[in-house]
């Protein structure tokens, strides 16, 4: 068995190990394979060990690495996950099925229109992310920004809002790692709430967080999406990445 293939396994394992201790079920955990800075070969090698789906963080590697495997198409399902500068938004907009950085309104009407010339592809799946640290270096709408910012997706034609991402800041430290996310979780509980009756609401079901380091705190504050990248591929020798 290849690296990779013996790396998934260890992370399925993580995955329903840490559901489990959550009285939660692991099905309900979606794994996401971070493939950034790794070659579509690594991508291909991890669709034949079962992974459908995958998350990349800058436009253009993401771009070429669709097109690479465009043939594997109809089993790969691709989630933009980084910073998006608005004159990427029509790339992100043709390629992807799914955006977790929507971090501003005029970025979610760009990728709208831009889905809109595609009218044989499913509407974006869409969240967005809280700068729930409050790091004035890492993206993300500021707390206050989000409610109104989801709101505003709503009524966007192209888009489905489907919940809230976030990153906070590094710890090794369980204990604050799940303080973290359990902000997160108490933002989006609070909007799907208030937001009940409201059908812009109604598909308002995921929390992106935890990645190779925190998964477990994550899953176990309510997660429904890991995104996970070194513990599955390796580490990352780009600097930017
Ligand atoms: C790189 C990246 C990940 C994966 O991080 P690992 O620590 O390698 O698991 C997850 N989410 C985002 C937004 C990333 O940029």
């Amino acid at each position: 068995m290849n690296q990779i293939s013996t790396n998934l396994m260890m992370v399925k394992q993580r995955l329903e190990l840490a559901a489990v201790a959550a009285k939660r079920e692991p099905e309900d955990i979606l794994l996401l394979a971070v493939s950034k800075a790794f070659p579509a070969r690594a991508v291909e090698e991890a669709m034949h060990a079962g992974q459908t789906a995958f998350g990349e963080n800058y436009v253009q590697e993401g771009v070429e690495k669709v097109q690479q495997l465009a043939k594997l198409r109809p089993w790969l399902q691709w989630h933009f996950i980084g910073p998006i500068q608005s004159n990427k938004t029509a790339d992100v907009a043709e390629h992807f099925d799914w955006v977790h950085s929507i971090d501003r309104l005029k970025i979610a009407e760009r990728l709208s229109a831009q889905r809109g010339e595609f009218p044989k592809l499913e509407p974006l799946q869409v969240c967005v992310q809280i700068n729930i640290s409050d790091e004035t270096s890492k993206s993300g709408a500021s707390k206050i920004e989000v409610e109104a910012l989801c709101e505003a997706i709503t009524k966007l034609p192209n888009l489905v809002l489907r919940g809230l991402m976030a990153i906070p800041a590094p710890s090794s430290k369980p204990e604050e790692q799940r303080q973290a996310f359990e902000a997160v979780r108490d933002y989006f509980v609070g909007i799907k709430l208030k937001h009940a009756q409201d059908f812009g609401f109604d598909f308002f079901d995921t929390l992106s967080m935890g990645m190779s380091d925190d998964m477990e705190a994550a899953i176990a504050e309510g997660s429904t999406i890991v995104r996970v990248g070194t513990a599955i591929f390796g580490k990352r020798d780009k600097i930017t990445a």
